[in-house]
């Protein structure tokens, strides 16, 4: 069978599990010899015990767990090319030309890089007495199929990343269990939410929760958002509301680019309002907890795609990226969409917003 290898990369999110098994199923099912990649680049590079073949029963059992069970890390020696080689002769050790790299566009920029290169770095194998001629031949062709883990959904070609549906669950857990104190104290709550290029999670659950305001990167706030939420505040409370909840992403920021914190808006409305007013900064527990039945089906979903996708490649397919297009998954060119992500953040660093929100597009 053909050799196939799975791994994550870059931060955890949850359902990336359910999209390693899907993997590992679907590999074995089409008649594949599938490995596991232990900590991500890392453990391509290192090798050893790092490369595990994969059983049916290996992964029974993790659908239901957060983060990643086969490990992920970040790998400067995978940056250069003395690492990839390293990695390059571990794959081939092992027969594996055909890999599924579940991570962010760092990742699967990674990965393309790699696959480009494979056919000099198998040279340099053989010039070096690494591999033989006859394993050059063989595995000459590296295949590689992306999936995006990532809680911020902040990836183009995709309306929904692995991980975010999740990250959402625990958003609104936490903001439903802040309202009942909230309303007893009668407090205003700032809640601090991850999503550094991506205002996603604090829209939506900004409006799954009610929510009074919301500070995203893509909206930067004009210079009356003080007198703007004040208003709104003091509006509310005189309509009988009890409470306030305010969303900053953790990206958030003003016209001039400064960042909107939550300090920043705590202050604003302690001095003009005098209200009881507490921030939340919600930080790792949004990655955390067990993945939303959404997410993995996801993963399995992708899963699954991936692994066909690469079945059926042929040595001219690029590499692709599987994304989720108004619930069907579909195969995408991978660097297209990774650039098309790249540009999205620079031109938020340009502060060209609107550019920005274009470029994204749907998701
Ligand atoms: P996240 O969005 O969670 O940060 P990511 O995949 O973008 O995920 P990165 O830290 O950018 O996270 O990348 C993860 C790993 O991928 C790096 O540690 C490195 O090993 C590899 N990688 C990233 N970019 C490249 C690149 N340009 N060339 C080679 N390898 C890369």
């Amino acid at each position: 069978g053909k050799g196939l290898a799975v791994f994550t990369s870059g931060g955890d999110s949850q359902g990336m599990n359910a999209a390693v098994r899907a993997v590992v199923r679907m590999g074995i099912y089409l008649g594949c010899k599938v490995f596991f990649i232990k900590e991500g680049y890392q453990g391509m590079v290192d090798g050893g015990q790092h490369i595990v073949e994969a059983t049916w029963s290996s992964v029974s059992s993790i659908i239901h767990k957060g983060g990643t069970v086969i490990g992920s890390a970040r790998c400067m020696e995978f940056r250069e090319r003395a690492g990839r080689l390293k990695a390059a002769k571990n794959l081939v050790a092992r027969g594996i030309t055909n890999m599924v790299v579940i991570g962010g566009d760092g990742s699967l920029t990674g990965a393309n890089l790699f696959r480009t290169e494979w056919s000099s770095l198998l040279e340099e194998l053989v010039r070096t007495g690494q591999i033989t001629k006859d394993q050059q031949t063989k595995y000459a062709h590296l295949h590689i199929a992306g999936m995006v883990g990532s809680i911020d959904n902040d990836f183009c070609g995709t309306d929904m990343t692995i991980g975010t549906d999740s990250a959402l669950h625990r958003i609104i857990e936490a903001i439903d269990a802040i309202v009942s104190t909230a309303y007893s104290h009668q407090r205003t709550f700032i809640m601090e939410v991850m999503g550094r290029h991506c205002g996603y999670l604090a829209i939506i659950a900004g409006l799954s929760s009610e929510a009074d305001f919301i500070f995203i990167p893509e909206d930067p706030a004009d210079p009356t958002w003080p007198q703007k939420i004040c208003q709104k505040l003091s509006q509310e409370r005189s309509t009988g509301q009890r409470l306030n909840i305010i969303i900053v992403a953790e990206g958030a920021i003003d016209r001039d680019g400064e960042p909107i914190t939550a300090e920043k808006v705590r202050q604003v409305v302690v001095e003009n309002l005098q209200q009881d007013t507490r921030i939340t900064v919600l930080g790792h527990v949004q990655r955390g907890g067990n993945p939303s039945a959404f997410d993995r089906v996801l993963g399995c979903r992708m899963g699954a795609e991936a692994v066909m996708a690469l079945m059926e490649a042929t040595p001219e397919t690029e590499s692709c990226v599987v994304s989720l297009d108004g619930n069907q998954a579909v195969r995408l060119p991978l660097m297209e969409c990774v650039l098309k992500t790249k540009a999205v953040t620079k031109a938020m660093g340009d502060k060209d917003w609107e550019n920005a929100v274009q470029l994204r597009g749907k998701s």
